[in-house]
């Protein structure tokens, strides 16, 4: 895997907290493509890894 270094840095869409399911979801500064939850405070990151793959 190659990490996208500078540039537009492409952001998983992401509508709900994996951990508590919350919306309040705001970008994390300080790690790109990262977000953060206002409700658990937790900062996590969303990568896709395939999309469209047959088996
Ligand atoms: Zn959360």
């Amino acid at each position: 895997m190659t990490e996208e270094a500078g540039g537009s840095t492409r952001r998983a869409p992401v509508f709900f907290c994996p951990y508590c399911g919350d919306e309040e979801l705001t970008p994390y500064e300080e790690t790109p493509g990262a977000w953060h939850c206002a409700a658990c405070l937790r900062a996590f990151t969303v990568r896709l890894i395939a999309t469209g793959v047959n088996e």
